[in-house]
């Protein structure tokens, strides 16, 4: 009789468990959190029973609540391509796994990564020598030799590998990838 109390009792505790409740933190980088503000990106969240996607502008911060019975992780995804004072554009890419363990959770994201080339406001600029003349843009990816570039552009190619922390612009004066 105990043993089948028991196991009706746990019967009950599995199937009336009820939803953990999940709060997602995306933190704007504090450097960039003005020019984040007015200009929307992208955000993904997908798990196995909850998902979210949405294009907006973020002051500061943004909490995410969802409720999951049976995902064991979730993934974050966030993008978008920001336009500095001196109109060249970043683009930034940041995406995370979260595991969910126990009952109610709370996770926090940063967007971008907190870095030293995301932290940069100089746009188009030279950190070192201040030139903006003698830079040219980062590409990524798989280049083809007969890929069509702007005329009189040139590019420093990167290869396909991405992080959170990549360089935009070469300057080829120092030498020097930001
Ligand atoms: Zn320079």
């Amino acid at each position: 009789m105990k043993i089948l109390l028991s196991t009706f009792l746990l019967f009950c505790i599995s199937t009336h468990a009820p939803p953990r409740k999940i709060k997602v933190v995306v933190k704007i980088l504090p450097t960039l959190a003005k020019l984040v503000k007015d200009q929307p990106i992208q955000i993904e969240v997908s798990a196995k029973d909850f998902s979210y996607g949405d294009t907006k502008p973020i002051n500061d911060s943004l909490v995410l609540l969802f409720e999951s019975s049976s995902a064991s992780s979730f993934d974050v995804v966030i993008n978008g391509s920001l336009k500095y004072a001196d109109s060249s554009e970043r683009y930034f890419r940041t995406g995370s796994r979260f595991d969910l363990h126990t009952g109610s959770e709370n996770f926090q994201m940063n967007f971008p990564a907190d870095c030293t080339i995301n932290r940069y406001l100089g746009g188009k600029t030279c950190p070192n020598c201040k030139n903006s003349k003698e830079i040219i843009p980062v590409v990524y990816g798989l280049l083809l030799p007969d890929m069509p570039g702007l005329p009189g552009i040139d590019y420093y190619p990167m290869g396909c590998m991405r992080s959170s922390c990549d360089p935009s612009w070469y300057c080829k004066r120092d030498s020097l990838l930001f």
